[in-house]
């Protein structure tokens, strides 16, 4: 997993930096937040996903995969084909509104 800061959003609470310090960090002097870590380790994960939700601006992206080829933001992240299909399929099954027969 990787993790960026979009500067031009950042509204520099530094909620992010109070939630994974190691993580986040402000810089001078005008407190836009960096990231300043290269890949964030398994175990700060879900704290990452965490401090992405909270930021008030919505600045912080994850991107889960470490190679860099599928960056796919997960703070809001889309269905895969296969859950697409999913809900297509059901969709099929009971289109529009249920009537309240069983
Ligand atoms: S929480 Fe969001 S707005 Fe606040 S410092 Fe971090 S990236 Fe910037």
């Amino acid at each position: 997993m990787r993790v960026v800061v979009d500067q031009d959003l950042c509204g520099t609470t530094g909620q992010c930096v109070l939630t994974l310090p190691g993580t986040f960090r402000q810089r001078e002097p005008d407190g836009v937040a960096e990231v300043c870590v290269a890949t964030v380790p398994r175990a700060l994960h879900a704290a990452v996903r965490l401090a992405a939700n909270q930021c008030p601006v919505a600045a912080i992206r994850v991107i889960e995969s470490d190679a860099g080829g599928d960056e796919r933001a997960s703070a809001d992240p889309a269905p895969s084909p296969a859950e697409a299909e999913r809900h297509a399929a059901k969709d099929q099954h009971n289109p529009g509104e249920h009537d309240g027969t069983v």
